[in-house]
Formats: structure tokens, C-alpha cells, sequence
């Protein structure tokens, strides 16, 4: 994480960057233009997937790194895998030693589709034989864990398949009810993931917002907050990511109401005025929160930008490993979130 603070009337005021860096050395302290300006002279971004918190530096995803030998192998299934999603994460996964099995689920329109994903063939099924398959696939492989990314209205009924065979899974498809998924998990006792955020880097990001709300509300009473999400213009809500981060700077002191949300969603501005590389004008999540002191003389400003899908699938790859140790361990606690996985460390 870094942030940035912004004193208007010194631009010579740049002394304390390496106090904080001692203090901290992901923060970075840096000069920036007034909000609006600032967005429409942002440095190019680098063209390939990235994490970014603040100004221009960017984090690459990582792909394999360390990995536990008994992992390696862990049967996967990807639920979904004809989707953007799905199929980032099946490829992220072969790349990290799991061994994706032969068939997946899909919806009515991906029935009887073969998938090459690096010479692994995957044959999708759809909701006539779901549970026989699933069920056939889950007495193959034991060591089975499944992932879902498909679409809201089919969170609870392939929560409940999964509970019925008791296959454990990773939950990644938002939406649906998820008081009624927490349930159906509970009641059935399988180990499982569920979040609708699984970059687990913004996941870190929210969870230190969080703590900093309860530990210092107040701290921002007074400033004023501006926020600006830019999303695929397919997405019309506000960011859920968004929503729970201004909650905190609410709790913080800021005042701001949701409608206050500057929502991008035109791909000329997104290009021109937000920085989106255009060739993730498809799939990307641009936040900022930009903050200014009453008198106008202090600013500060939070930036989470991700472009493509290679953050979520890289986290679930992490989510199904940390979940088959919890399977193999047979742990008390039958569902996590990417907080667990997270606390849990040992991350590739
Ligand atoms: P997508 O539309 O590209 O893919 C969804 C796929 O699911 C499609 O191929 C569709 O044919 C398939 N499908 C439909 N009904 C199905 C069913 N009943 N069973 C199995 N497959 C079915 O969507 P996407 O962009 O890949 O996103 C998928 C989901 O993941 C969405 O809910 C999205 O909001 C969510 N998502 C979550 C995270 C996260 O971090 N948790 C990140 C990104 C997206």
C-alpha cells in the first residue's frame, strides 16, 4: 500500500520521503496535482496485469513460486471455466503444479464443449448429468477440490451440489444469497472458501482499512473525500471493494454519501482521463480515494488499480491450496474467507 500526501502550497515539500519509507518502506510519499488534473496527465501503465496502490507503482502478480511438495498434483475443478474467470484461473492453476481433471460444469450453452487448456482437455457439462459427474469425479480423485466462477444465479443451486456430494470448493461467483450459501455450507459441514474478493492484496488492503477505522475513528474528521471507480462498462452497480472502503472513511470522520461515487464507465475517458490500458478496457478495477483537509493545504489519496483477471486467479490458487491443507488436516473450521488464507501466510 502506499499513500500519497498532497501539500498545495509547497511543492519543494518533499523532505520527510525518507522518514516514512524508514518507518515503512511500502509507503510513498510523493507530490501530485489537485484530483481532477492529476487524472488527466497520469503516467502510461504497464501493459500486462497488475496490482497498483497509489501513483505509479505496480506490483506484477507473481506466478509459481513455493510450493508444498503435497500440493502439487491436488485435483482441481473449475466450475465456470468457459467464462473470463474460470479460465484465468484453470491456467494460473496448471502453471502452479494442480492437476485440473477432465471434466467441469458449465452452463446450458457450454454443454459438450471440449477445452484445451496446455494440452489438458476439459469436457464441460451442463445441468442434466452435473451430479453424476461431479460425484464420479469427486470418487477418481478424493483429493478433489472445486472452484466456482459462473454466474450469480447459480451460487446457491451448485452450493447445494457441492454440499450434496460433499466436495469441498472455493466459492469465487458473487451475488445470489449468501445468507442462504452460508447455511447450506454450515448445515452440510464442507470445508469450503467463499469471497467475492479474491485478490488477496486488495483483500489486505480493505482488512487494513478496517483496523485503522477502529482504531483511529475520527482521524479524517472534517476532510473532504472524493471517490472514482472505473470499471468494464458491462458493471453498472457502484464497487462492492468501493462501498467497504468508503464505510471505513465514513467511520474515519470523512463525510461522503455513496451517490458521491464518480463512476467511469465510458472506455474514451476510461483510456483518456483514468490511464486504462486499452486492451483492458474488458476487465479492469480502477479505485481511488482522494481525501483533503478542511483548509484545503493536506491531501491524501489511496489507489487500488487492477487490470485483468490474473489478481482473483492467483488468489485462488492460493485459496484451493490453503483449502486442501485444511482438508488434509481435517481443521475444526469448515469455511473460511481470504482473510483466513491470508493470516494463514505461506503464500506462493
Ligand atoms: P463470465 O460470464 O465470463 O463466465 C461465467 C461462466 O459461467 C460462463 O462461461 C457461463 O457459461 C458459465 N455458467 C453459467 N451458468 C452456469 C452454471 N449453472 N454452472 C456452471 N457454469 C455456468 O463471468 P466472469 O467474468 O468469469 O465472472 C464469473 C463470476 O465471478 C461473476 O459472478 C463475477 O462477479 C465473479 N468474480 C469474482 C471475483 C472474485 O474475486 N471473487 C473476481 C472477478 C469476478
Amino acid at each position: 500500500m502506499a499513500f500519497v500526501v498532497t501539500p498545495s502550497f509547497n511543492a519543494s515539500y518533499t523532505t520527510r520521503r525518507e522518514d516514512i519509507h524508514l518507518l515503512n518502506p511500502c509507503f510513498e510519499l510523493k507530490i501530485e496535482k489537485p484530483f481532477g488534473n492529476r487524472l488527466s496527465c497520469r503516467p502510461p501503465i504497464p501493459r500486462k496485469p497488475l496490482v497498483a496502490m497509489a501513483s505509479n507503482s505496480v506490483q506484477s502478480v507473481a506466478l509459481v513460486s513455493t510450493l508444498d511438495p503435497r500440493n502439487v498434483g491436488t485435483s482441481i475443478m473449475v466450475n465456470g471455466c468457459t467464462g473470463k474467470v474460470g479460465r484465468a484461473v484453470l491456467e494460473a492453476a496448471i502453471a502452479a503444479g494442480l492437476n485440473p481433471v477432465p471434466v467441469a460444469l458449465g452452463g446450458p450453452d457450454d454443454v459438450g464443449k471440449i477445452l484445451d487448456f496446455n494440452g489438458k482437455q476439459i469436457e464441460i457439462h451442463g445441468p442434466s448429468d452435473r451430479e453424476s459427474v461431479l460425484s464420479s469425479a469427486f470418487k477418481e480423485y478424493p483429493d478433489l477440490i472445486v472452484v466456482d466462477y459462473t454466474v450469480p444465479s447459480a451460487v446457491n443451486d451448485n452450493a447445494a451440489l457441492y454440499c450434496k456430494v460433499g466436495v469441498p470448493f472455493v466459492m469465487g461467483t458473487t451475488g445470489g444469497d449468501r445468507e442462504l450459501l452460508y447455511k447450506t455450507v454450515d448445515d452440510s459441514k464442507v470445508y469450503a472458501v467463499i469471497s467475492p474478493q479474491m485478490g488477496k492484496q486488495v483483500v489486505a488492503f480493505l482488512a487494513a482499512m478496517e483496523i485503522m477505522s477502529e482504531q483511529f475513528p475520527g482521524a479524517f474528521s472534517g476532510y473532504d473525500l472524493e471517490v472514482m471507480e472505473s470499471h468494464q462498462a458491462s458493471k453498472l452497480d457502484v464497487s462492492g471493494t468501493a462501498k467497504a472502503v468508503i464505510s471505513c472513511f465514513k467511520k474515519l470522520g470523512a463525510e461522503f454519501e455513496e451517490e458521491q461515487v464518480k463512476l467511469i464507465r465510458d472506455p474514451r475517458l476510461q483510456v483518456e482521463m483514468v490511464g486504462v490500458p486499452e486492451e483492458y478496457l474488458s476487465g479492469h478495477a480502477f479505485h481511488m480515494y482522494h481525501l483533503t483537509s478542511p483548509d484545503g493545504t493536506v491531501s491524501f489519496e489511496f489507489q487500488h488499480n487492477v487490470c485483468g483477471r490474473s489478481i482473483y486467479a492467483e488468489g485462488t490458487v492460493d485459496a484451493i491450496l490453503f483449502l486442501a491443507k485444511k482438508v488434509r488436516s481435517n481443521a475444526d473450521k469448515r469455511i473460511y474467507d481470504m482473510i483466513d488464507v491470508l493470516r494463514e501466510g505461506n503464500m506462493r
